[in-house]
């Protein structure tokens, strides 16, 4: 029988998610499908009654609805709890599980790019206190290492995410950069600066360490304006695009029961359909 699974959301053709699973199907020979879904937001109660039925083994769940199946769920994973979001689902026996997979996307990829990326006492900076910058958190309590300074433009708003999650993590303006550089060895960025021409004008990499690694969330462009600035600097980079990849893995595992991997070969076709 045909193992059919799906990334629901409204809109949903700008979705990246049925190349990656569609290449993992091929490649490891397997009957199944992923399929994109277009779901209203209305229509989301009833979505939850036909996954019930047992058509699907589930699937991802994107932007609007990572927080609205929350209340659909019958059970929730914790830690997608603590991140406020759910990007995975898996329906076993009728019932439907949420997870959210991409604190694992993140620790992935800094895995496979950059081994032994967590070693060593150096505080963590990530830049952003919004909806991603909490998955951050979640992935950066489970290494070892110092504090995890979380700068934003809006301090209230670092203030709050800190108070809200467990760790070592501290709340901070961009204004606090200079006094925190010369003990980081990891920056982090979540936020939405440099996109759209707008650029860290605050960050000086000077002040960092030689051997500090950089990596951007954002994967549009691959290249963002902090990963070219780090790399002019002499510093290592990693970029987004891992994270989106490392996400899925989980979730094609519990559906359809093989574990794929992340190949260059699939990283260049996903590659290819952003904009350069
Ligand atoms: P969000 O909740 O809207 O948060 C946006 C953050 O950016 C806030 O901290 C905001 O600061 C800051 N910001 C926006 N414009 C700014 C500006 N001009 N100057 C300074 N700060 C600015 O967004 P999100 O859900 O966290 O997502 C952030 C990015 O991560 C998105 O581009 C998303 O595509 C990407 N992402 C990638 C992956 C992946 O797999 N690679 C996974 C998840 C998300 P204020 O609080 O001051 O407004």
């Amino acid at each position: 029988m045909t193992i059919k699974a799906f990334v629901i959301g409204h809109p949903i053709a700008h979705s990246r998610s049925p190349l990656i699973h569609g290449q993992w199907l091929v490649e490891h020979g397997i009957d199944g499908s992923y399929e994109a879904i277009d779901v209203a937001p209305e229509a989301l109660p009833g979505f939850f009654e036909r996954l019930r039925s047992g058509e699907f083994a589930g699937g991802n769940v994107t932007i609007p609805h990572k927080e609205a199946v929350f209340a659909l769920c019958d059970s929730v994973d914790p830690l997608a709890t603590t991140i406020g979001a759910v990007n995975t689902l898996v329906v076993r026996d009728g019932k439907v599980h949420g997870s959210n997979t991409d604190y694992l996307g993140f620790l992935g990829n800094l895995d496979a790019a950059t081994p032994g990326w967590s070693d060593g006492p150096n505080d963590a900076m990530i830049i952003g206190a919004g909806g991603a910058a909490r998955a951050i958190l979640v992935a950066l309590r489970r290494r070892d290492g110092g504090k995890v300074h979380v700068l934003n433009r809006t301090l209230e708003k670092a203030q709050a995410l800190v108070a809200e999650i467990d760790g070592p993590f501290e709340a901070h303006g961009f204004d606090a950069f200079p006094q925190l550089a010369a003990h980081t060895g990891l920056v982090v960025n979540t936020s939405a600066i440099g996109m759209h021409g707008s650029r860290f004008d605050w960050l000086d990499f000077a002040l960092l360490p030689k051997a500090t690694l950089v990596t951007d969330i954002v994967y549009t462009p691959l290249v963002t304006p902090l990963l070219a600035d780090a790399a002019a600097h002499g510093l290592r980079t990693v970029d987004g695009l891992g994270m989106l990849l490392h996400q899925a893995v989980p979730g094609f595992e519990a559906w359809f029961g093989v574990r794929p991997s992340v190949t260059p070969a699939l990283r260049a076709r996903i590659e290819a359909t952003l904009e350069h």
